[in-house]
């Protein structure tokens, strides 16, 4: 087992990851940007690096200055957790040039999946179901370009190859404005990705988001820890996060599960992986796979009793999965439930960064919560919104709602403006405590608000 892993990220994954590190005995190693200095879990670390000022180019993403933390304290691995430089071959590449050990998959896994046409044309060798599309990056040819979406069928959406976040997609309706659409999507992609490659897809009306957790090792054994609903989101950022997906057959899920297994082993998968589905009218169809842990990791970990994040170290460090398929299917229980808990403003959406003056956290039967934060903390302006999570399992999905609905009347955060308040509106929504709403209902609900009609 490694003695020492360097952490490569913030807030609250950063916890999470130290949290790990002590459970197993590893030292871990904090890098922090000057924004971050007097951050708790930076002062509780065994070892910390400034790795550079606040804007996050010059900090969590500056890899020459993250590699020599990692040699000037002699640490064996990096853990990238989340966004930053968790998605990047180059650093991955970097990191294992460098003689560490990244705790991931390979840089070629990532590479493939980090490009979404290279990823689909994977994913549909694996035998895993894809959104119906072209066969890979579109041509320049308005008469082909024609041809294919006619052999689709209206609306598609052209994607970016290499787009992310939400960005570099393009919904269109009629063959009149098809090949113009193309362009401007082939042209923004080129500027903002660097990589002018679209694809096209069937545009799906009215799915839900439904992802399954994927766990690997190097002897080629991969299982599936279910899935999770991450259909309520709001500008394709993901606000809610539950486990399992409501009203889905227990057998499509296992079927699906099956297939993303068995492509990990193709792929040589190791570590932790997502694979993002749309589901509709009984179907999965793939969109991409993530190859790190995840914000919503929790909801699974509650109801497979399965520690994702040390299970990515074990394996990284060269250890079998310590668990079969079978016994996880076993052990599945319970409902889940995860609220994101955001500075910003309830209603506007503006973020709110500044002094916490006052935190008091949720507890309780089935109560977790993930966050960085405490009395005094300041949020700095620099970074991503979300300051913590609050997860609670029940043995139903009603006792799990109203676990949630306690947990946030007991939150307490003062100086600053969150989301709790938009949260405490959706738990006793109707259609949400029903299940299974699909990926536009948070929107809707939120311009029905907006108009005083809810
Ligand atoms: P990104 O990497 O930018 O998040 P994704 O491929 O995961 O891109 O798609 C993001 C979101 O865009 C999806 O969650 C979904 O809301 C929407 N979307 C993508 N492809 C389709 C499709 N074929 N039909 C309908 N909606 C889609």
């Amino acid at each position: 087992m490694f003695k020492k892993i360097l952490v490569a990220n913030r807030g609250e994954i950063a916890l999470r990851i130290q949290r790990a590190c002590r459970e197993l005995g590893i030292k871990a190693v904090m890098v922090y940007s000057e924004a971050d200095r007097d951050a708790k879990y930076v002062k509780l670390a065994d070892e910390a690096v400034c790795i550079g000022p606040a804007p996050s180019s010059l900090s969590y993403l500056n890899m020459p200055a993250i590699i020599s933390a990692a040699e000037v304290t002699d640490a064996e691995a990096i853990h990238p957790g989340y966004g930053f430089l968790s998605e990047n071959a180059d650093f991955a590449e970097r990191v294992e040039k460098s003689g560490f050990t990244f705790i991931g998959p390979t840089p070629e896994n990532i590479r493939t999946m980090g490009d979404k046409v290279s990823a689909k044309q994977a994913m549909i060798k694996a035998g895993v179901p894809c959104v119906p599309g072209s066969d890979g990056e579109l041509p320049d040819d308005p008469v082909q370009i024609r041809r294919i979406a006619k052999s689709i069928g209206y609306p598609v959406i052209i994607k970016a190859a290499g787009g992310g976040g939400g960005r570099g997609m393009r919904v269109v309706h009629t063959e009149a404005a098809l090949v113009n659409a193309v362009q401007m999507t082939k042209a923004e992609a080129g500027a903002a990705f660097g990589n002018p490659a679209v694809y096209m897809e069937k545009f799906l009306q009215n799915p839900r988001h439904v992802e399954i957790q994927i766990l690997a090792d190097n002897f080629k054994n991969a299982v599936y820890l279910g899935e999770r609903d991450c259909s309520m989101q709001r500008r394709h950022q993901k606000v809610i996060e539950e486990a399992p997906a409501p009203g889905i057959p227990r057998r499509l899920v296992e079927k699906i599960g099956e297939r993303c297994a068995a492509a990990c082993k193709k792929l040589g998968y190791r570590g932790a992986g997502t694979f993002e589905f749309l589901y509709e009218n009984g179907e999965f169809y793939f969109i991409e796979m993530n190859t790190r842990v995840q914000v919503e990791h929790p909801v699974t970990e509650l109801i497979t009793g399965v520690d994702i994040v040390r299970n990515q170290i074990m394996v990284a460090a060269g250890e079998k999965l310590p668990f079969t398929q079978r016994q996880i299917n076993a052990q599945l229980q319970g409902h889940a439930i995860e609220c994101r808990i955001n500075a910003e403003d309830p209603y506007n959406f503006m973020p709110s960064p500044g002094r916490i003056s006052m935190w008091h956290a949720p507890g309780g039967p089935g109560v977790r919560v993930d966050s960085h934060v405490y009395n005094n903390y300041f949020v700095p302006p620099n970074y991503d919104s979300m300051i913590g999570k609050i997860i609670v399992h029940g043995d139903t999905r009603e006792q799990a709602l109203a676990r949630m609905r306690t947990a946030l009347l007991e939150t307490v955060v003062e100086g600053i403006k969150t989301n709790i308040p938009l949260h405490q509106d959706l738990m006793v929504d109707a259609k949400f405590m029903e299940g299974g709403t699909n990926i536009h209902y948070l929107e809707e609900w939120l311009t029905l608000r907006g108009t005083g009609k809810r």
